[in-house]
């Protein structure tokens, strides 16, 4: 062991390293807190053996500091002093010691104290051991060795929080075995079980990046998550997965839509995760699986999740603002304003996709709202669309469009995506 031995007095320093040396340990000498600190910065040591009284830090000090530099890393630290009241005892102890030595300390002693703490050590080393292994065993499926479902979960959001922050694409495929209980039916459990692990080797062969996350679903459904990758990528690592398991050519008598076992897989694509949830995108994979199982099995589906747009709903009369947000909610985020100096001031901030607005909308000057978003070059170009009810006239201005309520309600999400997209 590596026995780090703090002490200013250059006599006993010199006693105790031999001590140490002669007990079969390599002595690391200090000969203040200060120094002991800057060694310990780059030179890891097995145990302590700490003089209290020093210049400078005092050994309570320098080891309350050694603790809280070490974190959770444990090593023991004995104390070897000349005061030897119940207080100094409490203090040394407080401060993270584990043992306390009064001096004089004979070699025997020192001896026995090394000794009982590297037992201590070793105990602890094992004890390390064992939690590490317990926290790969539930962190894994058991079966296939593959992430748990909570453990894939906790992860998929840490790279969806990623996405989120670096604005990049996601996708997250769900793969189910088809007709596998017939296939536990026909060649029993124990042979389920070992197509499972097939299936899910097979599925990690074809995941080639190093933050490409695959977890065991549930009983027969896997699910795996993209960072970084678009519709594309995803398509292209969808479908070498399914013909990956197709070629394993495992053999499934019963299944009525291949002689061997092959998997259904549903997928979404993500392009920005703001307005969505990884629960959403799980969800849309989830339909597009079920499309697979309901279009043959053996194949591929996947949904493109586009960003959910921004509009801002500038309508005086409540009932209309409430028909204009409901056909457009499927579709839109929606922020609405009731009179002109807040629409004006939304727009401003937040900078929509669309206004839908009332033509008839004034400020207390008597300026239209749509006067006022022409002046502010923030909202110059972005698209109006006006909504009139159906015997009003009005003459829609150059580079917007307009509609009437009640005849063209329905036409109204179709009219603003036109707009936005400039067709
Ligand atoms: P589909 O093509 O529609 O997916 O049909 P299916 O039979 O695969 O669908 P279903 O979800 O009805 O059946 C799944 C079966 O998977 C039922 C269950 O007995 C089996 N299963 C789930 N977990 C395990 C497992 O760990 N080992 C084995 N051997 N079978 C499992
Ligand atoms: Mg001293
Ligand atoms: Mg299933
Ligand atoms: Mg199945």
């Amino acid at each position: 062991m590596k026995i780090l031995l703090v002490e200013d007095s250059a006599t006993l320093r010199h006693a105790m390293s031999q001590y140490i040396t002669d007990a079969g340990h390599t002595p690391l000498l200090a000969e203040s807190g200060e120094a002991a600190l800057q060694l310990l910065e780059d030179t890891p040591v097995d145990m302590i053996i700490m003089d209290v009284e020093m210049p400078g830090l005092n050994g309570f000090e320098t080891t309350a500091l050694i603790r809280e530099w070490l974190g959770s890393h444990w090593i023991p630290i004995i104390f070897v002093t000349g005061m030897s009241d119940d207080d100094d005892y409490r203090q040394g102890i407080e401060a993270g010691g584990d043992d306390y030595l009064i001096k004089p300390v004979s070699k025997m002693i020192i001896n026995a104290k090394i000794r009982a703490m590297e037992r201590i050590s070793r105990m602890r080393d094992q004890l390390n051991k064992l939690n590490a292994e317990l926290e790969t065993l539930s962190q894994l499926d058991s079966l296939t060795q593959l992430l748990n479902r909570r453990t894939f979960n906790e992860y998929a959001h840490k790279q969806w929080l990623l996405a989120g922050r670096q604005s990049t694409h996601t996708c997250v495929l769900m793969l189910d075995v088809d007709h596998f209980k017939l296939y536990n039916d026909h060649y029993g459990h124990p042979a389920g079980d070992d197509c499972l692990v097939q299936v899910a080797n097979a599925i990690k062969s074809c995941l080639k990046r190093p933050y490409d996350l695959l977890g065991r679903y549930g009983g027969e459904e896997f699910i795996v998550l993209l960072p970084d990758t678009d519709c594309n990528g995803a398509t292209r690592v969808g479908e070498s997965i399914r013909k990956t398991v197709a070629r394993l050519a495992v053999p499934h008598e019963a299944s009525t839509t291949s002689k061997h076992v092959t998997v259904s897989i549903g997928g979404a694509s993500c392009s920005q995760t703001n307005g969505y949830s990884l629960e959403d995108v799980i969800k849309t994979a989830d339909r597009a699986l079920y499309r697979a199982k309901h279009s043959g099995r053996d194949c591929f589906e996947i949904d493109e999740m586009t960003a959910h747009r921004t509009a801002i709903v500038a309508y005086p009369d409540a009932e209309i603002q409430q028909q204009v947000c409901q056909v457009l909610r499927p579709r839109y985020n929606l922020i609405t304003a009731d009179n002109t100096d807040e629409a004006l001031e939304l727009s401003l901030n937040i900078r929509p996709d669309i206004i839908v607005l009332s033509p008839a909308m004034t400020d207390a000057k008597g300026r239209t709202l749509t006067e006022r978003l022409a002046q502010a070059p923030r909202t110059q170009a972005t698209p109006l669309l006006f909504v009139l009810s159906d015997d009003s006239i009005f003459d829609t201005p150059p580079g917007t469009a307009s509609l009437s309520l009640p005849s063209e309600l329905q036409q109204l999400p179709a009219m603003a995506s036109r707009l936005i997209d400039g067709e």
